[in-house]
């Protein structure tokens, strides 16, 4: 192929070249923090576009977000002065799982519309399953079971794979039972969770040699980010698509290693010569990301894990400023700290966005987003599902996969009450049964129920409204924007107004959730492509470029840079946390060790530690220690800075826990009057309601045909009676006592 000018190639050292030119073959670069590896993984998909060696399309491409994908297409675009068209295999695990599947669905008997579920969708439905069995769903929890599923698919097992024993870890031996048939309702609804995305992928390539050789045509190139996050079902896939061409590069650091909990296997990196014999291995030293101190601070604190392979790391930088570490009296101290140290940053001169905290939980984010309201500075929660599993999105995301498709049955099941229509747990229960004994929809069930007289009074007119609703906001989609409907149905349904009359502290912020919700969706171009993106981001992307500082989990921060970084929280049972100490053993504690080492190497001129001496965690005062990993900072590269401010812990705390706060008066602050204006009343009055089809669910529930008129029968609630007509699955019914009834079929038995 024609060689062209190379000069995205200048500014390479020479071990990066060379990763980089090495286009033939097995690679795996392994190198510690900041040395270049995603920079490497980005130019050489440059490299072999602008060579010719392939075209866009022909590049598998696999980082660990959505937003470093993006990150990368822009950055190949840069590098070789033109826009990419495509690179439509460029993305996460799941992404490009979810577009094989959805080509070959059928293969593993689902629709290629079929739908990715939530943590949330899937614990109800384990919930059902596992109370259908009758075990005790206190002591064998959803959750659990859901973790446990998690975890065999993470291992490339489906149930005929499962070992023996492995069923045992739930209810006495029901583990195998219960994840089959959580398979088979997932087969029913068209569904399937994430970890499901790559192991029917796995499944399709291993029954079907043909398809996988599709995919060894196709896929010329392979390149992965952050491999030592790979779990075994993510390793047996890229090895199946990997036997095509061999052309696979990947990079990663063993001491980021930091999904152990998740199914990651380090070892996947020490196999990697094993399983590619010839390959070309190359490492990095040069770290060109922190100072000298930073880098020192890390590289010590790592050094305490005995399970590394061990790395030099060097760096042409200034020393800068030793790692700070702070002991402060409480959480909310903490926070102000944080927050006035980044107001005078920014006084100085820095940028909002040139800082992060980064947190071990996401519960210590509530403080810091507190603060950060009251200062007015701007922020935004970057990684982790968190965002779009809060409840009031997960509810939005209800009623738009309602309105998408009528025949969502866990949609349904979620807002049919809320907010509350009269709509009880029992007239669910009954809408389930007839939905299952007639094997049609619960809102075919729910129309059918609003025909007869089952349920009445304020649950037969909730669910009218509700399905009346809905077909209306169904019809409108064709002419409207989705963003707008979104507004509209939210406000519509009641809602907004559920959560503006409610008087809780995290009222407002849910409110601000949904419009930031709405926000969000008008990047898409429609109501599909939203919701495909919501079941596939494993990352917040609210994709606003604004000057912002950015507030995240440790586990959300990894691959990403910034000028100055916070790291609060370091205490013994937040960090490490109390799981952790918990488990015992050295693996678990070393994982810690390298989450503190991610966090570290995020700066790249200033990290400040923190941690405080007194903690409400789960509603309990606690006083606590400093972390372990505190004392594991070499002296040479940390300083324990303590002044007498209040934030200050020691003598005289006390008295510093009396002086009011001085930040009440910053009520008055910009920033608070936004976030007042934004939340004050002034809500536009509801659009005007358009006459849609009344019915879009068509009630076609044939029924057993087995009543004729002047049976006998008997109804658990109206008693006996004789039928006078059938119609499909409904019964008008002579009743001796009630009177004259329509009934739904499954509700009546013959005459004892
Ligand atoms: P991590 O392990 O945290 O994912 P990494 O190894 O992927 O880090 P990069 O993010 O690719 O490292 O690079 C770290 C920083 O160093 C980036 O700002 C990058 O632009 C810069 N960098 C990498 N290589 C060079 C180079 N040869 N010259 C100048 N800057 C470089
Ligand atoms: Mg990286």
């Amino acid at each position: 192929p024609p060689r062209r000018e190379a000069g995205y190639l200048d500014g390479l050292n020479p071990e990066q070249r060379e990763a980089v030119e090495a286009i033939d073959g097995p690679v795996l670069v392994l190198a510690g923090a900041g040395t270049g590896k995603t920079r490497v993984l980005t130019t050489r998909l440059a490299h072999i576009l602008a060579t010719g060696h392939a075209r866009p399309w022909e590049i598998l491409s696999v980082t660990f977000t959505n937003k470093a994908a993006r990150e990368m297409k822009e950055r190949v675009g840069k590098l070789i002065g033109e826009a990419v068209e495509g690179l439509p295999w460029l993305g996460t695990f799941h992404s490009i799982a979810a577009q094989i599947l959805r080509r070959h669905a059928e293969l593993v008997e689902l629709k290629s519309s079929f739908t990715i579920l939530d943590t949330d969708d899937q614990l109800r439905l384990l919930k059902q399953l596992i109370q259908a069995e009758g075990i005790d769903e206190k002591r064998w929890t959803p959750r659990y079971l859901g973790a446990l599923i998690d975890g065999w698919k993470n291992r490339g097992l489906t149930p005929d794979k499962l070992p023996e024993d492995a069923k045992y870890q739930f209810a006495d031996g029901a583990g195998k039972k219960l994840y089959e048939a959580y398979q088979a309702r997932l087969q029913i609804l068209n569904a399937c969770d994430f970890g499901d995305l790559l192991l029917h992928n796995l499944t399709i390539f291993m029954n079907h040699p043909d398809v996988l050789k599709e995919y060894h045509r196709k896929f010329r190139y392979l390149l992965v980010d952050e491999y030592q996050d790979t779990n075994v079902c993510q390793y047996l896939w890229l090895r199946l698509l990997a036997q095509g061409s061999h052309n696979l590069c990947c990079v990663g650091d063993d001491d980021q290693s930091i999904y152990g909990w998740r199914g990651a296997e380090v070892d996947n990196i020490l196999r990697f010569e094993t399983d590619f014999p010839g390959a070309k291995v190359v490492r990095l030293e040069r770290n060109y990301r922190s100072t000298g101190h930073i880098l020192g601070a890390a590289s010590g604190l790592i050094t305490a894990n005995r399970s590394r392979l061990g790395k030099t790391l060097w760096t042409d930088d200034a020393e800068g400023e030793k790692v700070q570490v702070r002991g402060i009296w409480d959480g909310e101290a903490e926070a102000r700290f944080v927050g006035d140290e980044i107001e005078s940053w920014v006084k100085g001169g820095r940028n909002h966005s040139d800082i992060a905290v980064l947190v071990r939980a996401s519960w210590q984010m509530r403080a810091f987003e507190d603060r950060f309201l009251m200062l007015g500075l701007p922020y935004k929660v970057v990684g982790g599902p968190r965002f779009f599993e809060r409840q009031e999105i997960r509810d939005a995301h209800a009623y738009f996969r309602l309105v998408r498709s009528i025949d969502d049955d866990l949609a349904f099941e979620r807002v049919v009450n809320v907010p509350k229509r009269g709509i009880g747990a029992t007239s669910v229960q009954k809408l389930q049964q007839v939905a299952r004994a007639n094997g049609v929809s619960m809102a075919e069930a729910a129309q059918l129920m609003t025909e007869t007289d089952e349920i009445r009074g304020p649950a037969k007119t909730g669910l009218k409204t509700f399905l009346r609703d809905i077909a209306r906001w169904h019809q409108m989609a064709d002419t409207m924007r989705h963003d707008e409907l979104a507004e509209i149905i939210l406000d519509e349904s009641g809602y907004t107004a559920m959560w503006r009359e409610d008087k809780s502290p995290q009222a407002a912020g849910r409110l601000d959730n949904l419009k930031e919700l709405v926000r969000s969706m008008g990047e898409f171009d429609t109501l599909e492509a939203y919701l495909e993106h919501v079941s596939l981001v494993a990352d917040i992307d609210t994709a606003s470029d604004g000057d912002e500082v950015s507030l995240m989990t440790l586990h959300a921060a990894k691959g990403l840079e910034f000028p100055l970084v916070f790291l609060p929280g370091w205490e013994e049972t937040v960090f490490p946390s109390q799981r952790a100490l918990d488990e015992g053993g050295t693996a678990s504690l070393e994982e810690e060790r390298r989450l503190a080492y991610v966090g570290l190497t995020r700066a790249r001129e200033r990290a400040i530690i923190s941690f405080t001496a007194n903690r409400m965690i789960f509603g309990r005062w606690q006083s606590v220690l400093p972390s372990r990993f505190v004392d594991e900072l070499p002296a040479d590269h940390a300083e324990a800075i303590s002044d007498t401010g209040y934030y200050d812990s020691g003598p005289g705390f006390e008295s510093v826990k009396e002086t009011p706060d001085p930040f009440v008066s910053s009520y008055t602050s910009p920033g608070w009057k936004r976030y007042q204006q934004a939340h004050g009343g002034g809500r536009k009055g509801s659009p005007a309601v358009i006459e849609g089809k009344a019915n879009f669910v068509e009630t076609s529930s044939a029924g057993s045909g087995k009543w004729k008129p002047g049976d006998r029968c008997f109804h658990d609630k109206f008693g006996y009676g004789t039928i006078k007509r059938a119609d499909g699955a409904k019964l008008t019914v002579s009743f001796d006592k009630a009177g004259e009834k329509k009934v739904v079929e499954s509700f009546v038995r013959a005459e004892p």
